[in-house]
């Protein structure tokens, strides 16, 4: 690596949600950036009107700041390259493609749609390769073929154009990448990118590659899906007299569907039962509402990690990383190249991990939402109780309820298969005269609990599965949940009376 400061950018354009494969190619620019102490950019390209979707920018930042991926410079935030929204960068393009025409690197073309479909078709029917480029270029109605002076002509009377790059012919492109190491590629594969359009606006690879250099960016790491791009802008380095400052690239593996039969899309999501979105996005054009990691109880650290290793690993068998251990540890080396399946259950391990590493004070914060939401208010100190008992069961928040909710409302079922099972002819007995034992306890402690109750069951010989199972069935309902007798101490003497005497009463 060079001494140059290493800055890297996000350049994500806002035709949509953000998807997770972008989350982690902005995950990724930031390892590297925080890593080498760079700086890392968010830069929004925009200058594909037609694809521009409202709410999709503010979307991107949101899910980025949830991540805790955090921009040095960018939209929503100054720095010395501003503005970072390409629209709002328009007037600047200009001249670079003027300057490529001038060079003999670029040419203005007026086809008409009808002209290039009709191109299209007659190649097509020769079976060739239908595109604008060295063998067709000069059939078309470019400034290459037409004389100067009717380019001039046709320029000043306002026909619309388009400014295209000139593919140099019989040429091989050796570009290096840092991931798929040299890629080479022969000019007669290419065609003729448009880089500019006559209402002002440059393409996307004329604004990227502009960009990229005045805002001098370092290492453009980026998404696989770029790769077939990268002949065509290392071709404008080279043209517009950049190849030095020129940025080193690295192309990132595709992210896989669970079974590893192609990309995981946007629609693989519901169907599948999992989120492809950080967060929950709502369509403003077909109002379908797609779900996010966010709403779903993914904790943003947790999904972090789970993140960075989908095309990344550190060589060791730690898997928990913090995101300062992420910075540390993250190399370009240990990028793959192959693509990398996505699996769901692996993202709620993930979770279940950062579940149970939070203080329990944390999470009894966000499960004492849940409990006022349905009307239940308990003492701070009881809730944390709860989930200290009940974590390593879940690995949500959400699902705590289902662990925990005999702690606030009275069974009003007994799992039936249990009950056919354990309840037997002599249960009710032995419980009423537990019963009588716990009334009788002045310390209601775990400890207490404890010995009275062994010491009945060693009087009375009764074995310890008829009778807790009897216990856990009454106070309960079902025939799991935590330690008997810290949840005895958690109801009260009086609940836990009350719930045995209902239960001897009701079950048959
Ligand atoms: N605007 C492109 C995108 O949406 C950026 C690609 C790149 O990083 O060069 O992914």
């Amino acid at each position: 690596m060079t001494d140059k400061k290493v800055r890297v950018r996000f350049a994500p354009s806002p035709t949509g949600p953000l998807h997770m494969g972008g989350v982690r190619t902005a995950l990724y620019n930031y390892l590297f950036a925080k890593k080498h102490g760079g700086d890392f950019l968010l830069r929004i390209e925009d200058t594909d009107q037609a694809r521009f979707v409202p709410g999709a920018e503010e979307y991107i930042m949101e899910s980025l700041r949830w991540c805790g991926i955090l921009w040095d410079e960018g939209v929503g935030k100054e720095g010395p390259h501003a503005p970072y929204r390409q629209s709002e960068r328009k007037e600047l393009y200009r001249q670079y493609a003027e300057q490529l025409i001038e060079n003999k690197m670029a040419y203005y073309a007026f086809d008409t749609a009808e002209e290039l479909e009709a191109m299209r078709k007659r190649i097509e029917a020769e079976k060739g390769m239908a595109q604008y480029d060295a063998r067709t270029r000069g059939q078309m109605k470019n400034s290459l073929t037409l004389p100067e002076e009717q380019t001039r002509e046709l320029l000043e009377s306002g026909q619309p154009y388009v400014v295209r790059f000139k593919m140099p012919e019989n040429e091989e492109i050796v570009m290096q990448d840092l991931i798929r190491g040299t890629v080479k590629v022969h000019t007669s594969q290419l065609d003729d990118k448009v880089l500019y359009k006559s209402d002002g606006m440059p393409t996307y690879h004329l604004a990227n590659v502009v960009d990229d250099y005045l805002m001098e960016i370092t290492h453009v790491i980026r998404g696989e899906e770029w790769l077939p791009s990268l002949p065509l802008h290392v071709m404008l380095y080279r043209s517009l007299g950049w190849e030095e400052r020129m940025p080193q690239f690295a192309h990132l593996p595709l992210l896989l569907k669970p079974d590893g039969n192609g990309k995981l899309s946007k629609r693989d999501g519901d169907r599948l039962g999992f989120p492809v979105f950080p967060l929950m996005w709502n369509d403003p054009k077909s109002g379908e509402i797609s779900s996010g990691y966010r709403e779903s109880g993914y904790f943003a650290d947790a999904f972090v990690n789970m993140l960075a290793f989908l095309g990344w690993n550190p060589g060791t068998e730690q898997e928990v990383f913090s995101m300062q251990e992420l910075v540390d540890t993250f190399t370009l080396e240990r990028v793959g190249k192959s693509g990398s399946k996505f699996d769901p259950a692996k993202a709620r391990w993930f979770n279940h991990q950062y579940l149970l590493k939070k203080d329990n004070e944390e999470v009894a914060a966000l499960y004492d939402l849940i409990l006022k939401d349905k009307g239940i208010h308990e003492p701070m100190e009881k809730v944390v109780k709860i989930v200290s008992m009940v974590k390593d069961r879940v690995s949500f928040v959400h699902e705590i309820w289902d662990q925990s909710s005999f702690f606030f409302l009275a069974p009003e079922s007994y799992d039936e298969k249990t009950v056919q099972k354990k309840w037997k002819e002599d249960t009710p007995t032995i419980l009423l005269q537990v019963v009588d034992i716990l009334n009788a306890l002045e310390d209601f402690s775990v400890e207490a609990i404890d010995k009275a109750l062994h010491d009945y069951m060693e009087t009375q010989q009764v074995g310890a599965g008829k009778l807790m199972i009897g216990l856990r069935l009454s106070l309960v309902g079902a025939g799991m949940g935590p330690d008997l007798k810290e949840i005895m101490v958690l109801l009260g003497k009086e609940e836990v009376v009350a719930r045995i005497k209902h239960a001897v009463e009701v079950i048959k």
